[in-house]
């Protein structure tokens, strides 16, 4: 052996004997967040704030949270200074869909683009692109997701998050229990499947069931001219099925007569606001009765609205924490051949609707709130203009628009997404047992809904992100 590397050998040796006992004998990392503002979503008034907070962090848990001068750090705790930061609980996104990317050629049943770009390579993009999705959420401060809805596919997802080392965690439900058709999407494993008798939706409950679906979901869209009566019993049946299960059913129905139908057979999770009128006594009876989770979904057809008139502009949160790739297609109207533009698309770019939130849907969360029924703050994200990741900020500050302070804001975004995971019990607030997933940030989000873009560090199961780092770590 040569000289220098019997010397290196030696020195490797050495190192080795050095350091294994010391190994050995090591405990589980710690992380100790040192003098930080916590804010406790669960909580009203002064003691939704405890300054000058130190939380300890011990294998992929919260160990202590307390009073900096009376919660000792231990000696081998990697220590953040949380002096000038605030810590919050992870955020949840309780509505998103990782079938779709958020960009133009996601949803050819809405906007047929597939003679310039083929639905095929889009969804195959979407699946290839999955590692850098999971990224931009986490870069985002979000350390949950539900997706409520996509193909058979999505159980490979929530596979593939729960193997990642930079992933939240993800919940999902299989396909769409449909009343309606969209074969445009159907490549061999349909996001959305018609279902047309009750025996009907029951075999494909049952068919999700055997995949062990955090959530069953329909797809309750009534037309004129439908009969609302078979429909709330195809739901009925859904729900009984998914129930018997232990299973919770989320349901689309965005009027108020389809929504109150929806809560009549069970729904357990309205995964948009009732847009067409004022929510009622009875529908509020009927969300009590169930105990039922409202997720208001604000933006979400602003965005198609934004990206389809090619009016869509990133946000300072999207520059920074979107995926390149798909902030890069935002604008594909620029250079698409017009006669490849889609008829409703090219009458959207000329003439760009204003964009602002519904009033119906602001005044319904502000009843729904002070009703006392849960909210889970959910973006829709993956649809057209709605891009997974930042598009969380969108969502919050339209929140704040309804009137919701905050605090209450982030309440939906912490607690009421725990609720939607359902993991009330290990997620959603900083308290000593549970699950360490949190953000500390740089502003104060109480002063303003938009701080809470300010990221400095993010941490999932005591993991520790630097949102930066994350997005420099996903390619182009
Ligand atoms: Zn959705």
């Amino acid at each position: 052996m040569p000289m220098g590397i019997q010397r290196r050998a030696a020195a490797c040796l050495a190192i080795l004997a050095c350091f294994l006992p010391v190994c050995r004998a090591a405990q589980p990392p710690i992380t100790a967040i040192v003098g930080a503002t916590i804010v406790r979503p669960d909580r009203d008034g002064a003691d939704a704030i405890a300054a000058n907070t130190t939380v300890i962090l011990e294998g992929g848990r919260i160990r202590a949270v307390g009073p900096a001068g009376a919660t000792p750090v231990p000696a081998h705790a990697k220590v953040i200074d949380g002096k000038g930061k605030w810590v919050i609980p992870g955020l949840i996104d309780s509505h998103v869909h990782f079938f779709q990317s958020g960009n133009l050629y996601t949803r050819p049943d809405v906007a047929d683009f597939n003679r310039w770009m083929p639905y095929g390579k889009e969804v195959a993009r979407n699946k290839a692109r999955l590692a850098a999705t999971f990224k931009v959420w986490l870069a985002s401060g979000v350390t949950s997701v539900v997706d409520v809805g996509g193909p058979f596919w999505n159980f490979e997802v929530r596979d593939a998050a729960a193997k990642s080392a930079a992933a939240p965690r993800v919940h999902v439900a299989g396909p769409l229990i449909s009343m309606i058709d969209r074969v445009k999407l159907d490549l061999g494993d349909p996001p959305i499947i018609r279902i047309s008798s009750p025996d009907e939706a029951r075999a494909l409950v049952r068919r999700e069931l055997a995949r062990k679906p955090d959530l069953i979901k329909v797809w309750y869209i009534h037309q004129p001219g439908d009969d609302l009566a078979a429909q709330e019993a195809i739901v009925r049946a859904t729900a009984d099925e998914a129930h018997k299960a232990g299973v919770r059913l989320a349901v689309h129905a965005t009027e108020l007569l389809v929504a109150k139908s929806a809560l009549r057979a069970g729904a357990d999770f309205l995964v948009h606001s009732v847009e067409d009128e004022p929510v009622d006594a009875e529908f509020l009876a009927l969300a009590k009765r169930n105990k039922a989770l409202y997720c208001p979904t604000l933006f979400v057809t602003a965005g198609y609205r934004l990206a389809l008139s090619n009016t869509w502009k990133p946000t300072q949160a999207e520059r920074e924490r979107a995926d390149p790739q798909i902030l890069a297609a935002m604008h594909d109207l620029d250079r698409i051949p017009k006669e490849m533009i889609p008829e409703r698309v090219a009458r959207l770019m000329a003439k760009p609707p204003a964009v602002k939130p519904s009033e119906v849907s602001l005044k319904n969360l502000r009843t729904v709130w002070d009703a006392g029924i849960p909210v889970a703050m959910g973006t829709d994200a993956g649809n057209i203009g709605t891009l997974h990741g930042p598009s969380i900020f969108r969502e919050m500050e339209w929140m704040t628009q309804a009137g919701l302070t905050p605090l209450q804001v982030l309440r939906s975004a912490t607690v009421g997404g725990a609720q939607a995971m359902g993991m009330s019990r290990e997620i959603g607030t900083v308290e000593a047992g549970k699950l360490a997933d949190l953000v500390i940030l740089d502003a104060d989000p109480l002063a303003d809904v938009a701080n809470v873009s300010r990221i400095h560090r993010v941490i999932k199961a005591g993991r520790v992100f630097v949102p930066e780092t994350l997005m420099r770590s996903i390619t182009p």
